[in-house]
């Protein structure tokens, strides 16, 4: 998935646990159910041809950008703010991790890491470009759960 829904997402249940460190837990745990829900991403379109990196670099700006925005609007001045902020946190958490390429890099010759990566990759179900709607319909349907629900508990 996206960053979008996985930040919601992430918010979503730290709200719902009502606790920090269980809302990071969890939002880090659904980022895997999400990835796992199939999907539409930059690599849907592009591939992972590193000749199209601008490409892939500029949805990953769009995708950053907008995650900031939205999640800046729900959760400012939110009821229940550090659970949903740390919620947010665990949701982002593997990519975070694994896509930051110094980050990634500076782990990656970790053994615990490549576990962790691979395991990251496998759990990831993107749809082939044929079926890119769909793709981007299961990520709006969770995004927009996760915003009514935000609003919701404001
Ligand atoms: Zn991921």
């Amino acid at each position: 998935m996206i960053a979008a829904p996985h930040a919601a997402i992430g918010a979503a249940i730290g709200v719902a646990v009502g606790d920090p460190v269980g809302g990071f837990v969890l939002g880090f745990v659904s980022h895997f159910l999400g990835d796992r829900t199939p999907h539409t991403e930059s690599t849907t379109f592009y591939g992972k041809s590193p000749r199209l990196w601008k490409q892939r670099f500029r949805w990953f700006l769009v995708d950053a950008v907008a995650t900031v925005a939205l999640m800046g609007c729900l959760l400012w001045r939110h009821a229940h703010f550090h659970s949903a902020f740390w919620g947010m946190l665990g949701g982002l958490g593997p990519d975070l991790i694994t896509n930051i390429p110094w980050l990634g890099d500076r782990l990656s010759p970790h053994w615990g890491f490549r576990q962790f990566r691979t395991f990251h990759h496998w759990t990831h179900c993107n749809l082939p470009k044929v079926q890119w709607k769909l793709g981007v319909m299961t990520q709006v349907i969770a995004l927009a759960i996760s915003v009514a629900y935000l609003l919701y508990t404001r």
